[in-house]
């Protein structure tokens, strides 16, 4: 079987973690063919738009694609290419597993966390206008049942299928009672489907203080999009970083895999950051794919090199500044070798 799947290395570290992941992925023995696009700033140089047609059009024949960090431009500029891909294939669902992967020098032990973010609404699409210019701004904040009751599906499916326990709806319903009074109101009712799992909810920013102190009574929690993209990060924290933790966009029929992280600039072609991020999330693409043993070398590999903690990138060393830490290259050269 032979596979075609979209790859937007990105920008800035980018290319360098995408390129680790097709080696590895490759090194799998799986046949994959990839459509390789540019997308964000080199893509308005060459195309005339951060996000061409073409890229669209390109995984939505695929149907499956994977890409790394885009650069979004902070308080000006073009919007963002990462949001314009979610919206556009309607990829309404992040994924974003939060799981300590041993070796990874972490504050806490056990945590197996799920994130479950809605991906097209919320202020996170960036619907905002001046009222008075530099004076006034106004950001829109639409929350719908029917995004709502697939996101709250999709978590208590995902925890079906993956025999998970307990679904927390995560909102600020106290405050924004109409909104997200409307997300609790759903999940809640979503919630009575399925009488195996647990349900319950949480206010966002008490779970953040429960977060950080027992991450380890949660599992799979379901989040309106802001607060998914700062929770996901949160839980990043606490499994060992930014390094090592992946993502996938998924629709019905259509998925996009990503790291959680962004492109970060200051290391652009140093040779220097983590690629297990995006090596992970090509595992998930392979088991999406239905390639679950090629999937789970890859997931073991990078567990051995980790465990190991021979040939890790800087931010897996015990001191940032361990002259042993190897680099993007040699970490995946570790990872094809325990394959
Ligand atoms: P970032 O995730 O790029 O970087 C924050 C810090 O995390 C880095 O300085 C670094 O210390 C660490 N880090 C990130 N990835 C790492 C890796 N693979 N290995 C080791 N350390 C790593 O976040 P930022 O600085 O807030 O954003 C930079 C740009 O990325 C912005 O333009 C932002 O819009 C964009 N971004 C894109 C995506 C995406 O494409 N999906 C996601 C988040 C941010």
């Amino acid at each position: 079987m032979s596979y075609t799947v979209t790859l937007i290395p990105g920008d800035g570290i980018g290319p360098e973690v995408s390129e680790a992941t097709r080696r590895v992925v490759e090194a799998t023995g799986v046949a994959i063919e990839w459509e390789i696009h540019e997308a964000g700033e080199a893509a308005i140089a060459k195309y005339g738009a951060p996000l061409p047609d073409h890229i669209l059009d390109s995984i939505r024949r695929n149907k499956v694609g994977i890409k790394g960090p885009i650069t979004t431009p902070v308080g000006k500029g073009f919007r963002s290419v990462n949001v314009g891909i979610r919206k556009a294939l309607d990829l309404y669902a992040n994924l974003r597993p939060a799981k300590v992967v041993p070796g990874v020098a972490s504050r806490y032990e056990n945590v197996d966390l799920v994130i479950v973010r809605e991906n097209t609404e919320c202020l996170y699409v960036g619907i905002e206008h001046d009222v008075i210019a530099n004076e006034a701004a106004e950001a829109i904040r639409i929350i719908t049942r029917r995004a709502t009751e697939r996101i709250v599906r999709f978590a208590f499916e995902y925890a079906r299928t993956n025999g998970r326990k307990l679904v927390t709806a995560v909102h600020k319903a106290n405050i924004l009672k109409l909104t997200d009074g409307l997300f609790l109101r759903t999940a809640q009712e979503v919630a009575q489907q399925y009488p195996e799992i647990a349900f319950n909810d949480r206010i966002v920013d008490n779970l953040c203080m429960q977060l950080v102190q027992r991450p380890q009574e949660y599992d799979v929690l379901v989040l309106p999009n802001l607060f998914g993209d700062i929770v996901s990060d949160l839980c990043s924290g606490l499994v060992g970083g930014l390094g090592v933790t992946p993502g996938a966009n998924m629709g019905d029929g259509i998925a996009v895999f990503e790291p959680v992280h962004g492109s970060a600039p200051k290391y652009t072609g140093l040779n220097k950051v983590n690629p297990t991020a995006m090596i992970r999330s090509g595992a998930l693409m392979l088991r999406y794919l239905g390639e679950t043993q090629a999937a789970q070398r890859i997931e073991d590999a990078v567990t051995r090199v980790i465990a190991e903690g021979k040939s890790v990138t800087y931010d897996l060393k015990a001191r940032r500044d361990d002259p042993t830490a190897v680099g993007t290259r040699e970490m995946a050269d570790a990872i094809i070798a325990a394959l």
